[in-house]
């Protein structure tokens, strides 16, 4: 029973300790879920900056280059013009040709190759005169020549790296370097170059500042390619000379923008005025406008959004790189310019991601919490049971013993208790085991008091018995003669009457009164009158048989019931009595003397006679004695005792 509530206390505690501690798994949880996943951010933020400035400068690097080498261009081109030097007509059309169309063409040698006379191999280029060029002038033909010479020394490097290096002039000139593309010879007679994009992009008018720039995305259908061009004009003195370009071919770069990206994310490529450059999801559309896709217009809200904020956050600040939160997108925008064309590549990278790694690192941690609130709760059962219910049990079974009157087993150590511990449960047993000590001393003294007042019950009782049995005695025994008195005849005679009347035996009764006693007073004294009463008593007694009963019944008379005696053997008898009354010689002071008595008997041959009759018929018996003289037994005759 207390083991059923003990375990009851065990679960109690058990569920609220589960409880309590769940509540603590579950904070803890949340918590590190909030703490992870803003750690998250911020190394994802961290990452991703760094990942997106090398980004960036990688992307860079191809139009950087681009810029590079036409500086070099620039530089080389500028400083051989300076010189000045004349080009004679022979060597002009040495290597220039002039087509029926009125245009003017480099060699076919240039394009299929020829040893110059330095020894160095030629090859490649081609180039376009509009028919309208001032051919005969000398600066321009030094000028051409020297932008051939140029093309022809740089080309074999930078067509390592580009699609091909060309030269352009306003007066309708391209000098193209494209192996394998006889791009010039190609053209018809009446290309004017000067409204190529490539061109006019270079002008005072659109460039004022003179530095490298860029046109729009094209595809190329020739070659299936994405490209886009970088434009440097060469300027002295105010004065244009001519335009250094390259074609940058494009397929690789769109290539590594759609595959290589985080795992998780994508990445595009955008124009700072919104146009779209390249997109994992829009290449058949892109392709289908020819590059010319707007993300203004175009409808997608979350594309639009990026731009917007990337627009106002980067663009708009001239920003290198920064890494944004998108909120709308639910994402990081990791975005960074890329030197040139006025592009920016982003990296789209869905928060996503942090969230799910933060959720399963919470999950495992509410595991482990799990785990742990299992294993805690196994241990507090232990713990429960070992430090609290095995003492309680021992605690019950000596409450119990104590309880039952065993205190001596408590007291004296029989019954263990966890008085070892030293705590509270320890200081409860010594306690305990010190209650029981003294209930133990206690219950001893008890026992013993209580012994000693048995003793002195039983004593007083005892006294009270001899006091109780004196005082019977007194009230039937007469004190002047020492033999029963009337009250006891009176008890004990109706046994007699009872078994004789059962038995239907025969009883005699006998009343004797003394003669002339009064006399014995008057002349001895009452003293000698008591002796003399007690005389006589003693000669009554001593004449009688075991069984009858003798009582002393008034002043001098006394009474004898004879049980199982006729009638006649009570005459023989109460005569033979009465005689040695006569015969004894009384001794009362200094006197002597001897009396006689006078007796009535009654009775009858069956025990048929009640008390009453027998008693009267002596009586009347004994006044028959008196009035016949005394000194003689008599009886009443037959009829009257019938009676
Ligand atoms: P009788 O019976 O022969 O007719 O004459 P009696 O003298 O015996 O007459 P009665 O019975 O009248 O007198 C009895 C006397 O016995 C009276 C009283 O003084 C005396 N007596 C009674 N009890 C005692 C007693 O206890 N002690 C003494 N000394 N005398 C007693
Ligand atoms: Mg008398
Ligand atoms: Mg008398």
């Amino acid at each position: 029973m207390v083991r059923e509530g003990s375990s009851s206390l065990t679960r109690e505690v058990l569920l609220q300790m589960a409880l309590r501690i769940s509540l603590v798994v579950i904070i803890i949880s949340g918590l590190s879920y909030q703490h992870i996943l803003s750690t998250l951010y911020d190394q994802e933020f961290d990452s991703l900056d760094k990942y997106i400035v090398e980004r960036g400068d990688k992307e860079s690097a191809i139009f950087e280059l681009a810029e590079d080498n036409h500086q070099v261009f620039r530089e080389h081109f500028v400083e051989a013009y300076k010189q000045n030097k004349t080009i004679s007509n022979d060597q002009f059309w040495s290597i220039f040709e002039p087509w029926k169309d009125g245009t003017t063409h480099l060699q076919k040698k240039a394009f299929t190759g020829y040893y110059r006379p330095e020894g160095l191999f030629s090859h490649g280029t081609t180039a376009y005169i509009g028919p309208d060029a001032p051919i005969e002038q000398q600066e321009f033909r030094n000028r051409l020549y020297l932008a051939y010479q140029l093309v022809d020394r740089y080309s074999d490097a930078w067509t390592n790296r580009f699609a091909n290096v060309y030269v352009s002039m306003f007066e309708n000139v391209n000098i193209v370097h494209w192996p394998g593309l006889p791009w010039a010879d190609n053209a018809e007679s009446t290309l004017d170059v000067t409204t190529e994009e490539w061109v006019y992009i270079t002008s005072m008018e659109n460039n004022p500042s003179r530095e490298s720039v860029w046109t729009g995305l094209y595809f190329d259908p020739t070659a299936n390619e994405w490209m886009v061009s970088c434009e440097t004009p060469v300027d002295l003195e105010g004065k244009n000379l001519l335009n250094v370009g390259h074609d940058i071919l494009l397929n690789k770069l769109f290539e590594r923008v759609f595959n290589d990206h985080l795992t998780g994310a994508h990445n595009f490529i955008i124009r700072k005025d919104g146009r779209l450059i390249a997109h994992p999801e829009k290449e058949q559309e892109l392709r289908a406008n020819l590059g010319m896709l707007d993300i203004l217009t175009h409808g997608d809200d979350e594309l639009l959004d990026m731009f917007n904020q990337i627009k106002t956050e980067v663009i708009n600040t001239n920003l290198e790189s920064k890494v944004l939160d998108n909120s709308k997108g639910n994402a990081f925008l990791a975005v960074s310019k890329i030197t040139g064309p006025d592009w920016f590549f982003v990296t789209v990278y869905p928060k996503e991601l942090l969230t799910s790694a933060a959720k399963e690192a919470a999950k495992f941690i509410f595991l482990l919490g799990v785990i742990s609130l299992v294993v805690e709760l196994l241990m507090l059962y232990l713990l429960i049971n070992k430090k609290i219910l095995n003492p309680l049990d021992l605690f019950r079974i000596a409450i119990t013993r104590i309880d039952m009157r065993e205190y001596s087993s408590v007291a004296q150590g029989n019954t263990p208790l966890p008085e070892d511990n030293d705590n509270e449960i320890g200081k409860l047993a010594r306690t305990l085991r010190t209650m029981a000590q003294s209930i133990e001393q206690y219950s001893s003294e008890m026992e013993l008091q209580n012994e000693h007042l048995e003793l002195e019950v039983r004593n007083r009782t005892q006294e009270l018995e001899k006091a109780k049995n004196r005082a019977e005695k007194q009230a039937r025994i007469d004190e002047l003669t020492q033999i029963p008195n009337r009250r006891y005849f009176n008890e004990v005679v109706k046994k007699q009457l009872a078994d004789a009347k059962r038995n239907q035996t025969p009883i005699a009764w006998c009343i004797i009164d003394i003669d002339f006693f009064k006399k014995v007073n008057d002349r001895y004294g009452h003293a000698s009158g008591d002796i003399a009463l007690k005389t006589i008593a003693r000669v009554l007694h001593d004449s009688l048989r075991e069984s009858d009963l003798l009582a002393r019944i008034g002043g001098e008379e006394f009474i004898i019931s004879f049980p199982n005696t006729t009638l006649e053997e009570c005459w023989i008898l109460v005569d033979r009595v009465s005689q040695a009354i006569s015969n004894t010689v009384i001794k009362a002071e200094e006197y002597e003397f001897s009396l006689t008595v006078s007796a009535g008997i009654s009775g009858g041959i069956v025990g048929q006679y009640g008390y009453q009759q027998l008693y009267s018929s002596a009586d009347r018996a004994l006044y028959l004695s008196k009035e016949g003289g005394r000194n003689k037994v008599s009886s009443e005759p037959m009829r009257e005792r019938l009676t």
